[in-house]
């Protein structure tokens, strides 16, 4: 399986989203909500989209999403690199609540639109890299990463 990190830029520091590198420490998805209004709101941003409040604080998620689209990357921006698939995955919580990720712990050829996954965490340099891996591993024929997933609690 690929390291789907190696050579990934660093996130630039963003006082906005710089708990979303973080909350993989404890093996949470955090999203930034607006209390005022219950709206999700991602990539993090203030004011609330919605209703125009300030009180957009990171929250827990249940981890779990589906694949919203995906593309397999080919490119080789190493010699040797194998292909990965870089993922938008849509999440319960909101309709059209999304991100994009990685989809990791099985073969490229098994990833499909719709596919129940959860999420899972590669920490590196401080920071916790929220990846998916397929909800129902019995799918996939290879669970090795080439990297250790952070633990998780939704495991
Ligand atoms: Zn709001």
């Amino acid at each position: 399986m690929p390291d789907v990190l190696a050579e990934r830029p660093v996130p630039a520091p963003d006082p906005l989203a710089d708990f979303f590198w973080q909350s993989g420490r404890d093996g949470m998805l955090r999203i930034a909500r607006c209390r005022d209004c219950g709206f999700w709101v991602h990539p993090p941003s203030l004011p609330c989209p919605r209703c125009l409040g300030r009180a957009v604080h990171p929250e827990p998620v249940s981890g779990r999403a589906v694949v919203h689209s995906f593309t397999v990357n080919v490119q080789q921006w190493r010699p040797g690199q194998d292909p990965y698939v870089i993922a938008v995955v849509e999440l319960p919580e909101q309709d059209g609540l999304r991100l994009t990720t990685n989809i990791v712990g099985c073969p490229v050829s098994e990833v499909h639109i719709d596919q129940p996954v959860r999420v899972a965490f590669v920490a590196r340099g401080g920071r916790y890299y929220p990846v998916f891996t397929p909800a129902c591993p019995i799918q996939s024929r290879s669970t090795s990463t080439g990297f250790d997933l952070w633990r998780s609690p939704y495991r």
